[in-house]
């Protein structure tokens, strides 16, 4: 089967595709080849007005409706995501170079994972009575408005997914903004919710770079903002947010600590280290990319690691049994390689991997490095690429103190078959999403988000409800009025 990578039009806006080539092109490159697969452009402001004046209207209707039936909306979105799954991934894969393998499994199956749990949700979200003896107050939960998404590229899908659904859900509209690096995805979202009912208008997608985002973040009728993203472009939207007083949601990036304990499965240790690293090439924000491993193990842990790490199929992203790919661009890859000259520089023991793949596209090996110590800058900084760092420790306390010693706060996991240890370091790592005798599961019905530097706000669960409405207390007196004067 083929498929039309080039969109009818680079935004979607009040329920269509649009065009205005006023803007700056914006190349999509295949990550696997180099090619230019699409060719779209960045929103000028009056596209982005558009965007804006589609979105105001359509809240309006929108949130007069009941919530059971905007829920069924986003139900039936689900359903027809999942029924194009294959299509879907195929994009995303061409979006963003991650092998097929992941895309079929972890991308628009995610989004409609989060489109059916809150389209499920939305009939369920009331206030309260709260009894004050004679008088009363009720609560009324209320949407914010026009809502911002602002996406990373690294799960295009899901991302777009993961804040229109529940944005909706509370009778929001939202304008979208993709990464320029993977513009593709979204629009797809926008054509399908449109599909399943929903009125023109209400998700809009506007391309751009981070100029088109900046000026959706500052516009006096946006509400709250939600970006996924790096800490230093966090640190800004959060800034231009402030002054506004808008609501935001910052899911942001992360230097996460995986703690492997002398009595964990080594296997299953592995597993989860593999999967926290190098899964779509290790460009995934809460992964474990400081291995704490307990000294009685290291040795077995670093061979089983190595051994496992040759059952790697790296090639074509389109052909199933490929299980690692490319990374999402050359400029990414080259940030990574830098990286990597400093673990060497740095006196880090390069266990496997660290070079270009020699083939076309953006492919690095998957690399490990060895006796890592805490100052290194590999250890510090994230590197957003397939690239594990192992640290070796001697006691709990030790342990939790360095992995807590970073400015991020995303994740965190630990691997023991000690029940009560597993409980009790977790219970002392400052991160927001934690796993025991695992890694980087997301499902929909748990909150996502980070501490200290790695953001504000929850994703996913009946968390993100409070981050995505607003309440209205209401104080019903029954008696007179009794004034001073
Ligand atoms: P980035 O910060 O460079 O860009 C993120 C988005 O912000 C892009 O759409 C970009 O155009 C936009 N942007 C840039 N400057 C802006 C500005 N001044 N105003 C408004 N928008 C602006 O991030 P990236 O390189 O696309 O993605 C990788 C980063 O995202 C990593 O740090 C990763 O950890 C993080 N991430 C976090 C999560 C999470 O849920 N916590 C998930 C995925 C990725």
């Amino acid at each position: 089967m083929t498929y039309e990578i080039q969109p009818a039009g680079s935004h979607y806006i009040d329920g269509a595709y649009v065009e205005d080539t006023a803007g700056a092109e914006i190349p999509v490159i295949y990550a696997a080849t180099g090619e230019r697969i699409a060719t779209l452009h960045a929103a000028t402001p009056a596209i982005v007005e558009q965007a804006l004046v589609a979105a105001e209207k359509a809240q309006a209707e929108w949130a007069k409706l009941s919530p059971r039936e905007r829920g069924r909306v986003l139900t039936r979105a689900a359903a027809i995501m999942r029924e194009r799954n294959h299509e879907l991934s195929v994009l995303e894969t061409y979006d963003t170079g991650k092998p097929l393998q992941e895309t079929l499994v972890a991308d628009a199956t995610s989004g409609s994972d989060a489109l059916e749990y809150f389209g499920g949700l939305a009939a369920s979200l009331t206030g309260e009575h709260i009894p004050l003896g004679e008088d009363w107050v009720y609560t009324i939960r209320e949407p914010l408005g026009v809502c911002v998404g602002i996406g990373a590229w690294n799960y295009p899908t899901q991302i777009a997914c993961w804040k229109a659904a529940p944005a909706l859900a509370c009778g929001n509209a939202m304008v979208f903004k993709p990464s320029e690096t993977t513009p593709l995805c979204a629009l797809k979202v926008a054509e399908i919710l449109t599909e399943a009912g929903a009125p023109a208008g209400l998700f809009n997608v506007v391309q751009g770079m981070g100029e088109v985002g900046a000026s959706l973040v500052t516009d006096s009728r946006v509400a709250k903002v939600s970006l996924t993203g790096s800490v230093p472009t966090g640190r800004k939207v959060y800034a231009a947010a402030a002054d506004g007083m808008k609501h935001v949601t910052m899911e942001l990036g992360g230097k996460s600590p995986m703690l492997v304990f002398d009595d964990a499965d080594i296997d299953n240790a592995v597993g989860g280290a593999i999967l926290g690293n190098f899964y779509s090439s290790g460009q995934i924000c809460s992964n474990g990319t400081r291995v704490f491993v307990q000294k009685g193990i290291k040795e077995a842990f670093l061979a089983r690691l190595n051994e496992r790490l040759q059952d790697a199929v790296i090639g074509d992203p389109l052909d199933e049994t490929t299980s690692f790919g490319p990374m999402v661009s050359e400029q990414q890859m080259t940030i990574v390689q830098g990286f990597i000259e400093k673990g060497v520089a740095g006196g880090a023991r390069l266990v496997t991997g660290g070079k270009r793949i020699d083939r076309d596209g953006w492919y690095l090996e998957p690399t490990v490095f060895a006796d890592v110590t805490d100052d290194m800058t590999i250890a510090r900084e994230e590197i957003f690429g397939p690239v594990m760092s192992v640290l070796d420790f001697d006691t709990e306390e030790e342990a939790i103190a360095r992995a807590n010693a970073t400015e991020y706060g995303l994740s965190a996991g630990v691997f023991t078959s000690d029940l009560s240890r597993g409980h009790r370091v977790i219970g002392q790592l400052r991160a927001g999403s934690c796993f025991i005798n695992s890694y980087n599961d997301a499902p929909v019905e748990a909150p996502f988000g980070g501490v200290k530097m790695s953001g504000v706000g929850r994703e996913n669960s009946k968390a993100a409800i409070e981050h995505w409405s607003q309440m209205k207390s209401v104080y019903v007196r029954m008696g007179d009025v009794e004034a001073p004067f």
